[in-house]
């Protein structure tokens, strides 16, 4: 606390200390030094060559692009710097049953009509027999560009089907990280090369006071932010904050990656392939392609999952094969006495839906409308823990509907995924679909409806029946107008580029 003038004002944070250089150092340091501008404050980036980073993420949703714009990131240099391409969902296959191919598009679904929501009169199509499951991918603007392999940026301005298209990007994840080094650093971030070996703590309050490097080298600060990657280096190693293990429903535990070549135009899109044991993804950049099989140690062992990869690749490998392991599940709390956690360091919920680059967004976005004077609240605190709890779990929901979801029992692991128990959360979301096909988005859920619907129909989850409400619609007219809309997203997507021709056009291809 400081004195003046008789009035008690809690003393600010002047010195923050970034633990860590991979996805999650760089975006707080860039998203911290863009609006600490006063002169009265310092961030010191800490980050060892020698350790290196986790080297894979390389997918995001739509909301990286709001952390992008607050940056003031130009789009197209991004884009071209990173060696990204546009993603417009992910393309699942094998997921419901063995041959099923499906998408969970960025974006909505059609247009509600007279206030009806617009899945509830394609459910009343489906019990009538006047469509098929698989065709509500027609009804979203993302979906049917991507399955065309075209690419429209939306102008707030233009109210075309282009402006319902929804994005996000792949991206190198090292390039994501050199670009965001050298913005932050222009905004006056320390980098310091070094290993941290130590760190100090204050004997009264139990606060980290400083890191301590290799060479002797001793760093203070007011606020730590851990960025260190799964070991946790503060929140865990040194605070022992203690971890939420969700690996009995999320079993996935090690991914083997390897980049190969493009063969072809980059698709807009991610996919993922179910496998015996788990998934393997395939993303496009621009210069070639993410490639990782995700898999369950306990029914798979590394040199059988090392060989499917090896077989499901369709360009040559660049590199050799890396394994990564990792545990689902999260921090007890993200932010623990003067460390706040990010990234990998607060937990990690599989790569299913590339939700771990927004969990960093996310966290960073809550420091800021909770960012502490000294001493730190308690009651502050307490409520960023709440509310990246709150995300994370219903992250973890979404992610085990996919298992959960699934038909198939063809291995032990399918049979495990298919037959185990759920959060009750979960239960409750799954049977409000099954009867009427209602589906509500609740809190601040990151996944909102069109997700749902999208996994539920694309895992062949079709309601008992529609909402009742769907049927005081005239039948005939909210055909013709449904087929005028598939019609009309058809038509426009065809007149899109392809995503290259797109991005050499915006002058974003490298
Ligand atoms: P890291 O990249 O591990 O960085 C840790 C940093 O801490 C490094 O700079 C390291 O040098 C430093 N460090 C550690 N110890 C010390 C020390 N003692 N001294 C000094 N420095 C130290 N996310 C997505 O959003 N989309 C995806 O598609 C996606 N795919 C993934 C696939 C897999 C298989 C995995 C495992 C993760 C994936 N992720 C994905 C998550 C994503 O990779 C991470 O969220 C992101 O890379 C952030 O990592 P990080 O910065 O927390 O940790």
């Amino acid at each position: 606390m400081s004195q003046s003038n008789g009035i008690v004002t809690p003393g600010r944070i002047a010195d923050v200390v970034i633990v860590g250089g991979g996805t999650a150092g760089w975006m707080a340091a860039a998203a911290l030094s863009r609006f600490f501008d006063d002169g009265k404050r310092t961030i010191t980036l800490v980050e060892s060559d020698q350790i290196g980073t986790v080297g894979v993420g390389e997918a995001t949703i739509p909301p990286i692009r709001n952390f992008n714009a607050m940056l003031d990131i130009s789009e197209n240099e991004f884009l071209r710097e990173t060696r990204g391409t546009f993603k417009l969902g992910i393309e699942f296959v094998d997921w419901g049953r063995i041959g099923d191919r499906y998408f969970h598009p960025f974006g909505d679904y059609g247009h509600d009509f007279h206030g009806i929501q617009f899945h509830q009169l394609f459910l009343r199509q489906l019990a009538l027999g006047s469509a098929d499951i698989g065709d509500i991918a027609d009804y979203s603007m993302s979906s049917v560009a991507a399955a065309l392999g075209r690419f429209g940026r939306p102008s707030a301005q233009a109210k075309t089907p282009i402006s319902e298209i929804s994005y996000a990007f792949h991206f190198d994840a090292g390039l994501y990280a050199a670009f965001l080094r050298k913005l932050a650093e222009r905004q006056g971030t320390v980098r310091k090369e070094g290993q941290i070996v130590r760190a100090h703590r204050n004997g009264e309050s139990g606060d980290v006071s400083a890191i301590e490097l290799a060479d002797g080298t001793c760093i203070e600060g007011d606020l730590f932010i851990d960025c260190s990657g799964f070991r946790g280096l503060l929140i865990e190693e040194e605070l022992e904050t203690g971890y939420d293990d969700w690996s009995h429903w999320l079993p996935v535990d090690r991914a083997i990656a390897v980049p190969t070549s493009n063969i072809a135009s980059p698709d807009p899109f991610t996919r993922s392939t179910a496998r015996p044991a788990g998934w393997q993804w395939r993303i496009p950049l621009q210069h070639r392609v993410g490639n990782g099989h995700v898999f369950c140690s306990q029914y798979m062992d590394e040199d059988e999952a090392r060989d499917i990869l090896l077989a499901n690749l369709e360009g040559q490998p660049l590199a050799e094969p890396r394994t990564i392991r990792f545990k689902t599940g999260m921090r007890r709390k993200a932010w623990s006495h003067n460390v706040v956690s990010l990234g990998l360091s607060s937990g990690f919920i599989e790569p299913l839906e590339s939700t771990s680059i927004h969990m960093i967004q996310n966290g960073i976005a809550r420091l800021f409308a909770l960012f502490p004077d000294k001493p730190i609240s308690s009651l502050e605190r307490d409520e960023y823990n709440r509310g990246m709890r709150d995300v994370y779990e219903d992250v973890r929901d979404f992610i085990i509907l996919h298992y959960k979801a699934t038909q198939r029992g063809d291995t032990d692991f399918w049979r495990y995924v298919r037959d185990m128990a759920v959060p009750d959360s979960l239960t409750r979301k799954m049977e409000l679909w099954r009867l009427h096909g209602r589906v509500f988005r609740e809190n601040a859920e990151l996944f909102a409806q069109p997700s749902w619907i999208a996994v539920m129909l694309g895992q062949n989850i079709a309601p008992e029946s529609h909402d009742p409400i769907a049927d005081t619609l005239d039948e005939r007219k909210v055909a013709e107008a449904m087929k005028q809309m598939r019609e009309t997203y058809r038509s426009t997507a065809q007149q899109l580029p392809s995503q290259e021709d797109f991005l050499r056009r915006a002058g974003a291809w490298h």
